[in-house]
């Protein structure tokens, strides 16, 4: 199917610091240009006295209206005001934001036709979107309306959910939001095709952002292993390295303070921005400025070495991501066949260096285009979504990875892992749940996500009972619980009683569900964190169920004697009540540490086991 019929679907990479529009026509990917010929647009609006701009426009006036010149929307989207990297980032910033009341949902404050107004982040978004959109109609010559977005791969659900919100209010209808790297590997692979099996580890350096993942590319069949970064790992935080650096020098050299003047703050950014981009061919740069405050005509230098320098921390920590992705996918480095570049920062040389060190001197690809592979991949998913893509695309299949774990909790905040972290999807899984005590007609099925034992440190994603259970000793009923990913990475979570057939089910979007949570990364962040904490509560559960078994078991046994001789044996009656007063004891003390379990597990086999072995002698 050719598709030149329809209206094309494209793909937009929305990045922190510039956005980039594609669209596949005549079996290839086409870069869209914007209205100044560029293949890249920043990702910034303006806000003047009689109008709006976007793109290249507002760059130029940056400095001129710096308080009404907004960045990095990028940063702020689907995150809380309070959020200590957006107080971080707030600093760095010329324009103000606020938080946006109950919901504390960051709002940008400008003055726009002189009136003072407040914008959220994704409205930000869709400015720029819509800027995307006018490009894209105007070189194609026709209303587009279909777009695959991408998004970091470490995109919580209420990012993707506000991103692709933003999409929606900018007229698109959003095919799908994909993940960054995964449309990368697509431009990539779309050579690569017919060249066997291929492990590739895409490594996507921006401007705000950090994303690594390790994928196999088999005829094309695109899986994703595992992935790993760092949604606040990116360019900017260079530059910001930078910037603090001649702050320093500024208040040493001039005795000038200008942390918070904007106007002077934002020209020292961009001449930053300007200089890191020079250390990328040369040893050392300039830094100047005219009249920058007060008097002051700043000129400094700068070199490669001291930029590396402050930034080392930084550029160490994009390889412990790269380790990591490694050991999530449990894969050799030695086993990679390429390790492609993919974000503007992957320019700087340091990083380039480190990452070939890492990779024991191998040689990095460098031939696909850095800032424009995401929306070649984009452009190409969205074909292939509206089925416009050619034979040499069409058959080109996506598996992505869920990068938490998924599961239910269990007994009393215990979390029980249905689908571990980085599962490659569309998948189905399904687990067995028995009934936790006596007579229980009905089961109540929290779902979280999440890499902590204890449900209460996962975020929560819903819940369904599941009812009309017929009555039975505890464990004697089962109920099979099904979780099923499909390809948009939409979770459906059913349960099923195979013997009554009674059944009941959530369906939970990874898309379109805004939940109250951190970043998915924050949470892993945590795990790594807390291991030690996360050690004791499995042992606390261990211990809690065994006892748990333990005296279910003891129960059992008797009830089992006393039916066999229909004579209830001396002592079994004392037992009895013992059996009902431990049963209590677990039902109020589920929350106890493992000592506890463990002394109570001592006291009942002192008491119990003497009776239950002259039992059985007998
Ligand atoms: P992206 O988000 O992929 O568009 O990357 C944008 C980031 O790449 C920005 O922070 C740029 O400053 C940075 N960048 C672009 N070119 C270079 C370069 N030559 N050297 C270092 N950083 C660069």
């Amino acid at each position: 199917m050719s598709g030149e019929s329809q209206a094309p679907a494209i793909g937009i990479d929305l990045g922190t610091t510039y956005s980039c529009v594609a669209v596949w026509r005549r079996d290839r990917v086409e870069i869209i240009p914007n209205d100044q010929g560029n293949r890249i647009t920043p990702s910034c609006v303006s806000f003047k006295e009689t109008e709006r701009l976007v793109g290249d426009a507002a760059i130029n006036v940056a400095a001129s209206n710096p308080v009404n010149t907004v960045f990095d929307a990028k940063r702020l989207i689907g995150k809380r005001f309070s959020d200590p990297l957006v107080q971080t980032d707030l600093m760095l910033w010329s324009f103000k934001v606020v938080s946006g009341g109950h919901d504390d949902k960051p709002m940008i404050v400008i003055t726009y036709m002189d009136e003072e107004k407040q914008f959220s982040a994704e409205e930000i978004s869709s400015m720029i979107l819509t800027k995307m959109k006018e490009m894209a109609e105007a070189y194609l010559g026709c209303p587009i309306k279909d777009a695959v977005i991408t998004v970091p791969a470490y995109f919580s659900d209420s990012q993707r959910r506000a991103t692709k919100e933003a999409g929606t209010n900018s007229g698109f209808n959003v095919l799908r939001i994909i993940v960054e790297p995964t449309a990368a590997a697509v431009a990539y692979g779309l050579d690569k095709m017919s060249s066997g099996e291929r492990n590739v580890l895409i490594f996507d350096l921006g401007g705000g952002t950090f994303d690594v993942s390790l994928l196999t590319m088999t005829d094309g069949v695109i899986k994703v292993k595992s992935i790993a970064g760092d949604t606040h790992l990116g360019g900017e935080d260079f530059d910001n390295r930078m910037v603090n650096y001649f702050l320093e020098e500024l208040k040493r050299k001039h005795k000038k303070d200008i942390s918070n003047k904007s106007r002077a703050l934002r020209r020292l950014k961009t001449a930053c921005e300007r200089a890191k981009r020079n250390l990328s061919f040369m040893a050392h740069t300039t830094v100047e400025i005219d009249a920058l405050y007060n008097g002051v005509d700043f000129e400094s230098k700068i070199s490669r070495a001291k930029f590396e320098e402050l930034n080392m921390d930084l550029f160490e920590k994009c390889i412990g991501h790269v380790e990591k992705c490694f050991k999530d996918a449990e894969m050799d480095k030695t086993s990679i066949h390429d390790v492609v570049l993919v974000g503007g920062s992957t320019r700087i040389p340091k990083v380039q260096q480190l990452l070939q060190d890492f990779f024991n001197g191998k040689e990095l690809c460098k031939n696909i285009h850095p800032d424009e592979a995401v929306a070649c991949g984009a452009a190409v998913q969205a074909a292939i979504l509206t089925g416009q893509g050619s034979d040499k695309i069409q058959n080109l299949i996506l598996y992505d990875v869920t990068p938490p774990s998924l599961g239910v909790g269990v007994a009393v905040d215990e979390m029980s892992v249905v689908v571990g972290r980085n599962t490659t999807f569309p998948t189905k899984k399904e687990a067995s749940y028995f009934t936790s005590c006596d007579d229980q007609t009905s089961m109540l099925f929290k779902v979280y996500e999440g890499e902590r034992p204890r449900v209460s440190d996962n975020i929560s994603l819903g819940e369904f009972r599941l009812s009309g259970i017929p009555r039975a000793p505890r464990g004697a009923q089962s109920i099979h619980v099904y979780f099923d990913i499909d390809a948009n990475g939409i979770l459906n979570v059913s349960g099923e009683h195979k013997t009554t057939g009674k059944k009941n089910s959530i369906t939970i979007s990874t898309v379109d569900t805004m939940r109250p949570k951190d970043e998915i990364h924050k949470m892993l962040e945590d795990a790594e964190r807390c291991k030690s904490e996360d050690a004791r509560h499995k042992h606390r559960f261990a211990l809690r169920r065994s006892l748990d078994n333990y005296i279910y078991a003891t129960r059992d046994n008797i009830l089992a004697k006393r039916s066999a001789s229909n004579v209830a044996a001396a002592g079994t009656k004392r037992i009895r009540g013992e059996i009902k007063n431990a049963i209590q004891w677990m039902k109020e003390n589920r929350l106890a540490e493992a000592d506890v379990f463990e002394s109570k597990r001592k006291e009942l086999e002192s008491n119990w086991n003497p009776f239950i072995k002259k039992e059985s002698s007998n």
